[in-house]
């Protein structure tokens, strides 16, 4: 609520004045239920694989202390949790890391098909290991965008690990860069998933139609996601079919991490699937000029 202030004129020669302001506190207490939610969530998180570790401890104490075979397989069971833990926590240090400096605009230019490039690398070994294809489909022009590399290799790292890990073995993931589109081309794919595939925007840059973008997209053919769940698809702890505290790889937190990372860096995310036909997640920032003189300056037209 807006008050004007109020000015109280009182006898003597001091005039005083007094502000009476109102605060709508709405969004507040939203934001306080976010976080003692987000605290009840991580608790929830940790405490499953630990409760299920303290009772592998008792059990090969007790019951299995003899049996070789049942030790073998309950040490491997607890090894899966512990790597669990390992990536939830990770995963909060992450989000925090990136929640902290946030206002903090982002300097340095990044060349997103060389980030495309080291990432398929990095993650080559796991695509072979489950005969996945992973390419890097195309690099057209010189995708300089603004940003710090560590986050941005984080957020394209996050979104291949991703289209991976919802991809049959046997399929197949490409990523692909293009350079010097407009805020409208970069966010509109020209690529279909299929008939009806549902598309979202799930963080949008502030309006510029003057600026250029240089767009990172990752297009698995894997499960894809229904529609209604592509608004969720960034909350913390969200994952399609409630997989929640499963005891497989992901945290529910990636997408939330990659979405933060992108708004620091004033740039845009898009998501595009349909079931059973895979995914298109789109990554787009403002492009760098590459000059002698200045290499800093986003690139405008007109
Ligand atoms: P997680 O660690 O569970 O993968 P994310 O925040 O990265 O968490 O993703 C949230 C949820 O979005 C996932 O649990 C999954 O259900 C869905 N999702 C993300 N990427 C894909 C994809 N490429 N294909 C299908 N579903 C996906």
């Amino acid at each position: 609520a807006f008050v004007e202030p109020i000015r109280l004129e009182l006898p003597g020669p001091m005039p005083w004045r007094a502000m009476l302001v109102l605060a709508d506190d709405t969004s507040s207490k939203r934001a306080e239920r976010m976080r003692a939610d987000f605290l009840a969530n991580a608790s929830h998180e940790l405490r499953t694989p630990l409760a299920s570790l303290s009772g592998f401890i008792e059990t090969l104490r007790g019951p299995a202390r003899d049996d070789e075979e049942a030790r073998e397989r309950f040490l491997s069971i607890m090894q899966v949790q512990t790597e669990r833990m390992r990536r939830l926590i990770d995963d909060l240090l992450s989000l925090s890391r990136v929640e902290m400096n946030e206002h903090l605009p982002p300097s340095g230019a990044v060349d997103l098909c060389e980030l495309a490039r080291d990432v398929a690398g990095a993650l080559g070994p796991v695509a072979a290991s489950r005969s996945i294809g992973l390419s890097l489909d195309a690099c057209e022009g010189e995708a300089i965008v603004h940003g710090d590399r560590d986050q941005l290799y984080e957020v394209v790292e996050n979104l291949v690990e991703n289209a991976l890990k919802y991809s049959d073995d046997g399929g197949s993931v490409a990523i692909s860069v293009r350079a010097d589109l407009t805020r409208d081309a970069a966010e509109h794919s020209d690529e279909r998933i299929a008939e009806g595939s549902g598309r979202l925007t799930l963080s949008a840059p502030p309006l510029s139609s003057e600026a250029r973008y240089g767009v990172l997209r990752v297009r698995d053919c894997g499960q894809g996601i229904d529609r209604r769940y592509l608004p969720r698809l960034s909350e913390r702890f969200f994952r399609v079919g409630g997989q929640k505290s499963s005891p497989t790889s992901g945290t529910g937190l990636g997408l939330a991490i990659v979405k933060h990372i992108v708004a620091r860096h004033r740039g845009g995310f898009t998501v595009e699937s349909a079931p059973g036909e895979g995914s298109v997640f789109s990554i787009f920032f403002p492009a760098v000029r590459k000059s002698a003189t200045d290499g800093n300056e986003p690139v405008q037209r007109g």
